[in-house]
């Protein structure tokens, strides 16, 4: 006999507020029922379709028959000494993925994954070691945010997540309708009401994808990983680089500018000997002259990942000296501060360690 298999319903999350509205209607009901379905997902934050008092025994029964709520499980929190919580979540397919909340002086910002593992393979990335087994739905993505909301609210201490950072695990433009659609969850005003200035994308550079962004009317922050000044080394670090040039990724950037107004921050990794020189300062301040005041450089420590050994932490010399290049040429740029140090610190750190831990644990229990 064949085993049946268990049907994973999708979650309530992922459908967007018109998407629900239709839903709604075509289920017989009116629009205002899914306003009040949306009030008790995002703002009283129901665990259970039953708790949605106002609607009908039918009606949530139809609910319940069609979607779950929440679709993953936490595994494994871990707090650490500066406020940073890093959450493990199971999908329902047993994938494992990881969520970060941050205390910032502005805020508390949390840091969603959205791809199981990622493609790109930037050479110095624990996230990429693992090659991409699937994309997250946006339900899966949107309910990243609402756990670590929930964390909050049972410690009852009005803390509210206020900025969001997409940047986990994953290339978002390589998943680019949920992230989309996620984006657009968290923004509304009758939900979570997250603004979109509040809200940061990050991309290693799918210049093609840069511009379908700058034409989607939403005025979420752009960060494109940059890491290096010349097509030579970036190609060397970020295989991306060799589909999208800094020719193409830059005539992206500039469109995206030149429709959306907005600036364009970008990351840039300091790592030790490899892309830290004061040579490569001025060549990073001659490659974004253009966009200069419309442009802001974060300059970020490397978190050490085993299995990337020949890659280190540039020293303090090195960022201090790169940092006076930068200035003197008059960019916008920051040394960026660190979270989360003590724990399984660097985007899918968490994740693939506890992946090691469980193959470890694996391998020993068949060998006993
Ligand atoms: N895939 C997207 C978003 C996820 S990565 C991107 O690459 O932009 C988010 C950021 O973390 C990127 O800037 C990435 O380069 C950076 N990053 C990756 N590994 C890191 C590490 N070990 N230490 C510090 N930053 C890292
Ligand atoms: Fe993927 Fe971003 Fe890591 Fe590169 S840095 S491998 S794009 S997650």
């Amino acid at each position: 006999m064949t085993e049946e298999k268990k049907e994973i319903k999708p979650s309530i999350y992922g459908l967007t507020r018109d998407e629900l509205i239709d839903w709604v209607i075509e289920h017989g009901s009116k629009k205002f029922r899914a306003n009040q379905i949306w009030d008790w997902l995002y703002k009283k934050r129901v665990q259970s379709f039953e708790e949605m008092t106002n609607l009908s025994k039918e009606f949530v029964a139809e609910l319940e028959d069609n979607f779950c709520l929440n679709p993953l499980k936490q595994r494994i929190v871990q707090e650490s000494a500066d406020g940073t919580i890093k959450y493990l979540f199971e999908l329902p397919d047993g994938m494992l993925i990881e969520t970060v909340l941050m205390r910032q002086h502005y805020g508390l910002s949390v840091c969603v994954t959205t791809q199981v593992g990622c493609n790109i393979g930037c050479t110095f990335c624990a996230s990429g070691l693992i090659k991409k087994q699937r994309d997250l739905n946006n339900g899966e993505i949107t309910a990243q945010i609402m756990l670590v909301q929930k964390y909050l609210d049972d410690r009852k201490e009005g803390d509210r997540v206020s900025h969001v950072v997409v940047m986990g695990i994953g290339e978002p433009f390589d998943n680019y309708n949920n992230v989309i659609k996620f984006l657009r969850t968290i923004n509304d005003d009758n939900g979570l009401a997250i603004g979109a200035r509040h809200i940061t994308v990050s991309t290693s550079g799918l210049a093609h994808k840069i511009r379908e962004f700058a034409n989607e009317g939403i005025q979420v922050n752009l960060a494109v990983s940059l890491h290096a000044p010349n097509n030579n080394l970036r190609s060397s670090i970020m295989r991306i680089n060799r589909s999208f040039s800094l020719e193409k990724l830059f005539d992206a950037i500039e469109y995206y500018i030149e429709t959306t107004n907005r600036r364009v921050t970008f990351e840039y990794i300091m790592l030790n000997e490899v892309n830290d020189s004061p040579e490569n300062a001025q060549e990073l301040a001659d490659l974004t002259k253009k966009i200069r005041k419309l442009s802001y450089i974060n300059l970020i420590p490397y978190n050490p990942v085993s299995e990337h050994d020949q890659y280190s932490r540039s020293t303090k010399e090195r960022v201090d000296a790169f940092y006076d290049v930068l200035k003197k040429n008059g960019v916008n740029c920051v040394v960026r501060q660190e979270h989360g140090t003590d724990i399984d610190a660097a985007c899918g750190q968490l994740r693939s360690n506890t992946m090691k831990r469980d193959r470890q644990k694996a391998v020993a229990g068949a060998a006993q």
